[in-house]
Parts: C-alpha cells; structure tokens; sequence
C-alpha cells in the first residue's frame, strides 16, 4: 500500500515538472515574438527617424540654395550635426562645397560619388569610408526645369546599430531571466493545484476493504470538491456492494450447513450398525432428495451471483407471454392436483414481448409454484395475462394467506422467508429474488399485492414487442390483437 502511495505521489511529481516545462515552453514562445517584434519596430523607427533627420538636413540646405545666399549655404554647411557630413554640388561648374566635419575618407568618398540629376529628394544605403553602412539623403535644386545643384547629407548607421545591439542584448539576458523565474513560479503553482490531488490520493490509497466507511473531507465545491464527491460516493457503492457480498457469502454457508450438516447426520445415523440391503436403498433414496436439494440450491445461488456480476446472459426471442403462461400451467397441473388445489387459466389473446424464453418459464414457474404451495387444499390458483398500453402483464392469483404489507417488499430480497412459509416447507428463499431478476432484465418489474378478503396477486410487467402478425404486415410498433 506504502509503495502504491509513493508511486501515485512520484506520477504526481512529473505531472507537477510536465506541466511546469510547458508552461515555461509556452512562455519562451510568447517572450520570443513579443521581443522580436520590439526588435523589428525598434529597428524600422531609428531608420525612418535618421532618415527624416537626413532630410530635413538636405531640405535645409537646398531652401538656402534656392534662396541664392550661398554665404549662408557655407555657414549650413559648416554647423551640421555631429557625425553627419554634407556635399553640395554646382552641377553648371561642377564645383563641390563640402561640410566641415565628420570622418574626412567618408566626406572624400561623397564628394566623388557622381553627381547624377534625381528628380525628387530620396535617401539610401551607401557603403562609405571602407566597408562601413551609411545612409544618404540627396536633394536636387531644380531651376526653369535645370538641375543646378545637387545636396547630399550622409550619416554612418553606427548609432542605430549600437542602439539595436545593446536592445538586443538586454533581450538576451531579460528573456532567460524571466524563464527562470517562470520556472519557479511554475513549480509553485503546479504544486499548489496539485496539493489538494495529492492528498485524495493519498487518502484514497489508505482505504482498503477493512475501513470501507472511510469518506474524504470535502473542502469547497470547486472540481477538487466535487471529485472528493464522486469519489465518495463511488465508495458508497462499493461499500454497499461489499456488505451485499458479504451477507450473500454469510447467507449462503448458512443454507447451505443446515442441509450439509443433515445429510452427515443422515450417513451418520445409517452407519452406525449393519442395515438391511432395502434400509440402505432407502437411505439413498432419501440422501438423493436432499443432495437434489441441494445442487438446486447451489445453481440458483450460482445464478444469482451471476446476474448481479451481469453474467447472465439472455437469449432474446419473440414470444407470446399468453401461450407461455398456459404452458406453464399445464406442467403443474399434476403438483396442482396433487396438492388438491385447483388450478386455472385466463390467458385469451396473445401478448408478444422480447425474452428468454427458459428464464421467463423459470420465473411464471416459480410463481405457480409458490402460490400452489401456499394455498390451502380445495383453494384456487388463477394465472392470467392482460395487457396495458405498452406492457404484457401476468398475474399469478391465489386464495392462501397473502403476504403481510410490510412484507411485500422484503419477499423479493434474497433468502427471505416468511416464518409461516418455513412451516411450509418453503425453499431456500431465492425464488422470488431470482424472479425480481428476471423481471428486471427483461426491462419489466414484478409486485404482489394482497386483496382485503386475503390471498395475494403477484404481477409480472413485461414491455410488449411487435406482435409476430405485425411484424409481418411490417408496423413494427403493433402490440396486442
Ligand atoms: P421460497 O423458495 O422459500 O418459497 P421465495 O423466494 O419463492 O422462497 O419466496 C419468499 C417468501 O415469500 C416465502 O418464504 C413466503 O414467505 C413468501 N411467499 C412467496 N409466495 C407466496 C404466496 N403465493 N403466498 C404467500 N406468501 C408467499
């Protein structure tokens, strides 16, 4: 038991890790594109941001060009922003007016590049000063429809690279950061959902057959509390069950020792001095009968046990309750004769159900039997059948003592006898809670009910099928003629 506990305590433990790594899987996912994303908006900004620097630059000088102060164009030229270098070319004398600062092998390179007419402001990507990226804008300064001069104001994309670098580094270690204490806090939750699980299943695998009336605490009505419920009440039938088992094990040795203990007596008895060959036939004869007893007693145990492990099979055919129930009555018309009972029928019309025919014979049987058995000599027997919208009834009537009302559940359960009926020479009590069965499995139900007069009226309702006529005519819902 220990060991079980341990292993469903582990199962627990790796669910706890299992849910915490795809949690933290998860999280990578989502931190990953957030932060890419970050990344590109960041980058695609600090470019359009320069390059809108860039061009107010050049947009500067060429408003100064076409105002025509070229003073004031050298004075532009001379005040750019660090880091920014500018060329202004006369594209009439080719002559090229250059900024004074910033790296001068980038400024050499501009100022070499061709000075081709563009036709509306722009900027781009230049590699400048080696092998280092720069972007460049260029404004053309159009007079009556000539290109007369050229301005070209570049700056290196170092700044926006360093920015972007550092972004991506406080990335790299934020992210692994947060997984961390993702990790943690996982661990955490996960444990504390699986707490509460933790503790039924440990409370679950401590109870065993002996203390089956243990019950889980129920705290809450969230899904913890209602699985504490339906686990409760899954022990409520299993406890259930077991005290049935129990009681059925119990009530069993018990009928069966009387007849056991009898039957020793009995060899007992003839063994005790030499017997004539007839007073040994007659020994046998009546060790026959009671060993006859007993095997009945022991398949009808047998059959019970079977149909409530529901492995009772029934063979399902089309039959007419009405001919069964005369059938049925025939047969015993010798015990009924025998017994000085009179025994009638009423069984006009047919009455087509679904059944096993044996277990439906076994159970108008036992019925018969029974009130034949109860009922005094010159009284009657009436088995009937009739129906009522949607179900075939048989009623088995008889003029004995009837059945106590406070009796008339407990005669179905199984090994009940009446005290009256043990002085009846009654069986072992099964009859009728194998009847009850077989009600039941047909989707039917039996009840008795006693009339004020006396003698009792035990009825079996069965569903009614498709009568063999109907099925041929094919109203698959037709029931009774
Ligand atoms: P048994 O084999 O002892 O008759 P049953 O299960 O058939 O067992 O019946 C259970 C009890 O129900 C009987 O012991 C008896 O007390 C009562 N009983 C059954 N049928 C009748 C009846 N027709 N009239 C009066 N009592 C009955």
């Amino acid at each position: 038991m220990i060991g079980r506990v341990h292993s469903l305590r582990d199962g627990l433990g790796a669910i706890r890790v299992r849910l915490t790594l795809w949690y933290v899987l998860l999280l990578a996912l989502i931190l990953g594109g957030f932060c890419t994303f970050i990344y590109l908006r960041m980058s695609r900004d600090l470019y359009s941001e320069a390059d809108a620097l860039l061009l107010d630059e050049a947009r500067g000088l060429s408003t100064a060009l076409q105002l025509g102060d070229e003073s004031n164009v050298t004075s532009l030229l001379a005040d750019v922003p660090a880091g920014t270098i500018a060329t202004v070319t006369d594209m009439t004398s080719g002559r090229v007016l250059t900024s004074q600062s910033g790296s001068t092998r980038a400024l050499a390179d501009l100022r070499a590049l061709p000075a081709q007419p563009v036709a509306i402001a722009s900027v781009e990507s230049l590699t400048l000063a080696g092998d280092a990226s720069w972007r460049v804008a260029t404004a053309p300064i159009v007079m009556d429809g000539q290109t007369t001069w050229m301005v070209r104001v570049a700056r290196s994309d170092r700044d926006v690279e360093a920015a972007l670098r550092q972004l991506a580094v406080q990335m790299a270690i934020a992210i692994p950061v947060v997984l961390l204490v993702a990790v943690a806090s996982g661990l955490f939750l996960a444990g504390r959902a699986l707490d509460p699980i933790d503790a039924i299943t440990r409370a679950a695998a401590q109870i065993g057959a002996e203390d089956l009336h243990r019950r889980l605490a129920i705290r809450g009505h969230d899904e913890i509390g209602r699985l504490s419920a339906t686990f409760n009440g899954m022990l409520n039938r299993l406890e259930h069950a077991f005290v049935q088992q129990r009681q059925f094990t119990a009530d069993a040795s018990h009928e069966l020792r009387t007849p056991l203990a009898m039957l020793m007596s009995q060899i007992d008895i003839t063994l005790e001095r030499p017997r004539s060959p007839e007073q040994y036939e007659q020994a046998l004869h009546s060790m026959r009968d009671d060993v006859a007893d007993l095997s009945r007693l022991v398949s009808e145990l047998l059959m019970l046990a079977r149909a409530e492990a529901g492995q009772e099979p029934l063979a399902w055919d089309q039959l007419d309750l009405a001919q069964l129930a005369s059938d049925v009555v025939s047969s015993m018309q010798p015990l009924a004769c025998a017994r000085k009972v009179q025994l009638v029928t009423d069984c006009a019309g047919h009455a087509a159900i679904h059944g096993d025919e044996t277990r439906l014979m076994q159970l108008t049987i036992n019925l018969v039997d029974n009130a034949i058995k109860y009922t005094p000599q010159g009284g009657t027997v009436t088995v009937t059948t009739r129906h009522e919208p949607g179900w075939a009834i048989l009623d088995v009537i008889d003029t004995g003592p009837g059945v106590e009302i406070e009796q008339q559940q407990r005669i179905f359960e199984r090994f009940f006898r009446a005290d009256s009926a043990r002085s009846r020479g009654g069986g072992a009590g099964l009859g009728l809670a194998i009847s009850r069965w077989i009600a039941e499995a047909h989707g039917g139900a039996i009840r008795v009910t006693c009339g004020g007069a006396g003698g009792s009226t035990f009825s079996v309702r069965l569903p009614l099928a498709a009568s063999p006529e109907s099925i041929k005519s094919g109203n698959a819902t037709a029931a009774i003629p």
